[in-house]
């Protein structure tokens, strides 16, 4: 007997957690953190929906917080199993867990000081202690390797093209009859993104869990680095400075190479550059560190000397000072700060500082979900709240979509037809209601495969 249980990205692109259950092995695949909605966060809060000392492992997709950022929970709330990754989704979870558990402690203790915290006294999720005591539960892998988790389970790893190190996870079941395969697709990359190769092709598999973040939009052909350029130049023009919420592992990485280019071929002035997070720094020294896992201009680049990869005027700001000092810079600049949804980090304290003056732009180059600051933003809010504040928004508003790292819909077409035969059923997950349905009308019409799109914590029989 195996089964499923989803415990999270049901009807939400947030709090990845998939439970397979069968007589010899208990493994979750992924461990995500509720964002966006409160009623999506309070889940976080939430007694976990099996005891996590009966878990075996957890078998991780990539390091994005929203698929990893539950584990100091987990560990809290009793498990103490091995957690597999591949080797940078291992080390990129080394910055983000401790920084998470950080974030929360301050954000904990901001609340409690300016007293706009409901519970009393407002408490952080799990602290950096206790996520640096996950850490030693993390055991890397490789793609393409076939790795035992219990008698006639195994799982094996591909790359999805997503951020550094990105899977997606077939787990065999051959001690089922018939044996059963299970495809988890993680959050699948794009083809032909900067640095990364393309997502891997499966060739088949009996279930499948399809993210479908874009299920319902196509990424349109927008020239990424002429938007940008154009937006720089309009704010500069204007004296403004521009704002970049950004996730410190991913995007960054690209923004950081486009304004290099932008500024080499003299599109854009060379303008002060501030990045804004000590982790975003060692996430792009992860980056140059592995070469391995680059596609081939990125290669050629590196083979070249990876310094010019940034652009020629770039400070990092790993303490609070000098995270403070740049809002002293009145001349323009731009900001890339984390979170990238601007759900929380340091990047809350540059929107206050900048929001309020319609020079400055703010641009949003991922994913916005529901109930998250830079939704609304995008969805024309004249206020946000920050930090229990009513902060208005008068600066421009500005959003690319093809730095996203999402595949959109025509690419996970493209993808899906890298498989030899349809799935006995793909579950539709990872996705906003409206996407996920798109997707799986879709998938029913271009190759007649049979769609779930599955409830919070609803099971399913694998046969
Ligand atoms: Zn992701």
């Amino acid at each position: 007997m195996a089964t499923l249980q989803f415990l999270g990205a049901t009807g939400t692109v947030t709090g990845s957690k998939y439970l397979l259950t069968t007589d010899s092995e208990r493994a979750l695949v992924d461990c995500g953190l509720f964002q966006g909605l409160k009623e999506l966060r309070r889940r976080n809060w939430d007694p976990f929906p099996a005891d996590p000392e009966s878990i075996h492992r957890v078998l991780l997709t990539h390091a994005h917080i929203d698929h990893v950022g539950y584990l100091p929970k987990l560990r809290k709330g009793g498990f103490s199993g091995e957690i597999w990754g591949t080797t940078p989704t291992t080390e990129i979870c080394r910055l983000v867990l401790p920084d998470s558990g950080h974030l929360q402690e301050e954000e904990a203790k901001f609340a409690n000081k300016k007293g706009y915290s409901k519970h009393s006294p407002a408490l952080p999720l799990y602290t950096e202690k206790e996520a640096q005591e996950v850490l030693p539960l993390l055991k890397p892998v490789e793609y393409e390797k076939e790795y035992v988790l219990a008698e006639g389970v195994t799982c094996r790893y591909r790359d999805a093209g997503h951020i550094l190190g990105s899977s997606t996870i077939l787990i065999s079941l051959k001690n089922q009859s018939p044996p059963i395969t299970i495809l988890f697709s993680g959050d699948l990359g794009r083809y032909g993104a900067p640095i990364l190769r393309d997502p891997a092709s499966v060739p088949e598999a009996d279930y499948i869990l399809l993210e479908s973040t874009y299920g319902n939009r196509a990424h349109g052909t927008e020239d990424r680095e002429e938007a940008l350029a154009s937006i720089i130049a309009e704010t500069v023009k204007r004296g403004g400075t521009i704002v970049i919420p950004a996730f410190a592992v991913g995007r960054t990485q690209d923004l950081l190479y486009d304004l290099r280019i932008l500024e080499d071929s003299r599109r854009i002035p060379i303008l002060p550059v501030y990045m804004d997070r000590p982790m975003a720094t060692s996430a792009s020294e992860i980056l140059a560190r592995h070469p391995e896992y680059y596609d081939e201009e990125a290669t050629a680049l590196n083979n070249k000397g990876r310094n010019h990869i940034w652009p020629s005027n770039l400070h990092w700001c790993s303490t609070q000072q000098e995270s403070k000092a740049v809002n002293q810079v009145t001349s323009p600049c731009v900001i890339i700060a984390a979170s990238g949804m601007a759900t929380g980090g340091r990047v809350l304290h540059h929107l206050k500082h900048r929001m309020t003056d319609p020079k400055n732009t703010l641009l949003f180059v991922g994913f916005q979900a529901q109930g998250t600051r830079g939704r609304l933003m995008l969805e024309g809010a004249k206020k946000i709240k920050i930090h229990g504040e009513e902060v208005p928004v008068k600066a421009q508003i500005q959003k690319i979509d093809s730095f996203s790292a999402h595949a959109d819909y025509k690419e996970i077409l493209r993808w899906v037809g890298g498989f030899t035969r349809p799935p006995k059923k793909a579950f539709i997950v990872h996705g906003e209601p409206e996407a996920s349905q798109a997707l799986a009308e879709k998938l029913r019409e271009s190759v007649g495969w049979k769609c779930h799109i599955p409830a919070y914590l609803e099971a399913v029989l694998l046969e």
